[in-house]
């Protein structure tokens, strides 16, 4: 059973990835922080998930 630990998030942090992606406006798992020019940001940070990143070809800021 090895491989459950990945399953397991580390000592009462939230489990990492989860989030909103703002390009199909649902929450998924392993979203990435997308870098975006201000302008295109409108100052806010958004997530997108692995698909979407695909998808938009987006670069991701982490
Ligand atoms: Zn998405």
């Amino acid at each position: 059973m090895d491989e459950s630990t990945q399953d397991q998030a580390a000592e009462g942090t939230p489990l990492r990835g989860y989030g909103f992606c703002s390009w199909h406006d649902r929450f998924a798992d392993n979203v990435r922080l997308i870098e975006l020019s201000e302008a295109g940001s409108g100052g806010k940070v958004h997530y997108a998930c692995p698909q979407c990143i695909h998808i938009f070809k987006l670069t991701t800021a982490d």
